[in-house]
């Protein structure tokens, strides 16, 4: 058994960053369903190829190809001492999909990283100049936020009513940030 803790939050939150160093501190898997994707778009492999477009758009790709890219990764990988989910679940059929292989990979902990709208745009933005990504622009940053709003967000109260939510103030020093994380692990 190994256990996942979910980090869940708006685009630009810093989740990717933070996951990277706990997952290393800690000794855990850091799986980022966006850089499987990404990883995906730039091999061109089938499912790559469908997702390209709706990535660049910054629209969700539909739970089924996630949930199976996600499921294989966790049972074909090493995340024997657990797993930090960076970007799954973001829709409840997603969520859900967790709970149906929880016998292997309970979700312990969601930290849930918290930031103004002002803010996430203007890291992105930010962000935008050396990423790199097709999708740190400004059209596909006002879909994504809508997204998150629309689709991800009530997964906040879906995990406040298993109790397994920790709310983060993300804004701030980075260290600062991490070390709030790391008190939680
Ligand atoms: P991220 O790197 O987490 O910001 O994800 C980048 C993009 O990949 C998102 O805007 C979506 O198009 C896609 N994506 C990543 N994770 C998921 C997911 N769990 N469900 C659907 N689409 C996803």
């Amino acid at each position: 058994m190994s256990d996942l803790v979910v980090f869940l939050g708006p685009p630009g939150a810093g989740k990717g960053t933070q996951a990277l160093r706990i997952a290393k501190k800690f000794n855990l898997t850091h799986i980022s369903t966006g850089d499987m994707l990404r990883d995906h778009v730039s091999r061109l492999t089938n499912l790559g190829k469908e997702a390209k477009s709706l990535l660049d758009e910054g629209k969700l790709v539909p739970d089924n190809l996630v949930i199976k890219m996600l499921t294989e990764k966790l049972r074909e990988g090493d995340s024997s001492r657990g797993a930090i989910l960076d970007g799954f679940p973001r829709t409840l059929k997603q969520a859900e999909s967790l709970d149906e292989i929880r016998d292997n990979f309970p979700v312990k902990k969601v930290i849930v990283f918290e930031a103004g709208k002002d803010e996430l745009i203007k890291r992105i933005l930010l962000r935008g100049k050396t990423s790199g990504r097709s999708d740190d622009t400004e059209d596909s940053i006002t879909v994504r936020l809508e997204v998150y709003e629309q689709d991800t967000e009530p997964l906040i109260d879906f995990y406040e009513q298993k109790a397994m939510v920790i709310r983060i103030n993300a804004v701030g020093g980075v260290d600062d940030i991490y070390k709030q994380i790391s008190k939680e692990f």
